[in-house]
């Protein structure tokens, strides 16, 4: 059994960097100011929250007034598909999205659909990849905004985001990317690419939990989704939040400086480990494509063997993992990705994803491996479907 905390779910959340807490700290019980208080403990509040917005700014090459923070990621989400769907209901009701999306995205849309916007589900290719051919069929006289991922957060995908960005342009069609799992990892250009609005939240790359950004260029229609204040140019009510506006601005600063190094180290794990699993545990399949996915993302399929029981066995060998299965009001749910790239429920229930960060090392890939390589065997000889 292993004693050393291993910890393989950073898609899930990172911990905060200590440079990132550090530059936080001040502004929790010392330069306390309301950052729309007119006073010098107030303007030093919304002078930090200015810096944090260029830092964004200057990183995804766009203009300062086109980024707004936001409490998550979800709420990113649910504000640009909201604010463009009202904002833009005389011109069309129609969005094209994809059926991998995260639910922050699928459930707003379900909740659009009921209001009378129609949906285009694209799905994915069996790699996990979207076809730009497939998004340019379906765009319609209607259509008013198509939304995709950058990179999938369960089996890591990363999709043709410039492609589509094209198209969307070539039609005249607002384009929103979910970069939350992206954000990090993938250097990005708003601009080259031709994105509208763009999703991330921090504590998917070592800042914290509770604050994310929503990118709109300028000139886009977008109702409001929170109504209140004045804060973020009368777009989004409620005052900032600025501890963790400054937490996600260092923490992006720190992953765009040291992305090539940040790729480099966890590719090398994930490689590793890819390798030693396919070696030495058989009946294993790679969810998703190998090569165009998250450097730092690998998601199997263990035949025979239920998800659930891997990550509690995991869990008492100190190993944090995640599985495709969801438990939703109880009952366990095969993961909506796994089965729309063409898996059957069974094999979605026996995925395992890790996903590695800057704490991981090489010995844990081997702890880690061995562990595995044990737990798969014990569990599948308890299978009554395990031919032994
Ligand atoms: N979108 C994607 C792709 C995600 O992976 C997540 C979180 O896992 C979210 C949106 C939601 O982000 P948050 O947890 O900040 O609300």
């Amino acid at each position: 059994m292993n004693n050393k905390k291993i910890y393989l779910d950073h898609a899930a959340t990172t911990s905060v960097d200590k440079d990132v807490l550090q530059r936080m700290f001040p502004w929790f019980s010392e330069n306390y100011g309301n950052p729309s208080s007119i006073y010098s403990l107030g303007s030093k509040s919304k002078k930090v929250i200015e810096d944090s917005r260029d830092v964004v700014a200057k990183i995804l090459n766009c203009k300062s007034s086109e980024i707004y923070f936001t409490s998550c990621g979800t709420e990113s989400d649910n504000w640009a598909l909201k604010g463009i769907a009202y904002a833009n209901q005389k011109k069309g009701k129609h969005i094209i999205t994809s059926n991998i999306e995260h639910h922050a995205i699928l459930h707003t849309l379900k909740y659009l659909e009921k209001q009378g916007f129609s949906i285009t589900y694209i799905p994915v290719e069996k790699n996990g990849i979207i076809d730009p051919i497939k998004v340019k069929n379906a765009i319609k006289k209607d259509t008013i905004m198509i939304s995709i991922m950058y990179a999938n957060n369960e089996i890591g995908t990363i999709q043709p985001i410039g492609e589509i960005g094209l198209i969307a342009k070539e039609f005249d069609i607002i384009f929103h990317t979910d970069a939350v799992q992206a954000m990090g990892s993938i250097p990005i250009d708003v601009q080259s690419l031709n994105i509208d609005l763009l999703s991330m939240s921090a504590h998917k790359f070592y800042g914290p939990k509770g604050v994310g950004v929503l990118y709109i260029k300028r000139g886009v229609k977008i109702d409001n989704l929170l109504h209140g204040g004045g804060q973020e140019k009368t777009r989004r009510a409620a005052t900032e939040n600025i501890a963790n506006i400054v937490g996600l601005a260092t923490a992006l600063e720190k992953a765009s400086k040291n992305l090539k190094k940040y790729n480099k180290h966890v590719s090398k794990l994930r490689d590793l480990t890819v390798k030693l699993v396919m070696e030495k545990i058989p009946e294993t399949i790679i969810n998703g494509d190998i090569k165009n996915r998250l450097s730092n993302n690998i998601n199997f399929s263990f035949r025979y063997i239920e998800g659930e029981g891997l990550l509690l066995f995991l869990d008492m060998s100190n190993i944090y993992a995640s599985s495709g299965s969801a438990c939703t009001s109880g009952s366990l749910d095969p993961s909506h990705v796994l089965l729309a790239t063409g898996l059957s429920a069974e094999r979605a229930h026996g995925s395992l994803r890790l996903t590695f960060g800057w704490d991981n090392s090489i010995e844990d890939v081997y702890i880690v491996v061995n562990e595995l390589e044990v737990i798969v065997k014990k569990l599948r000889e308890l299978s009554p479907l395990y031919d032994k």
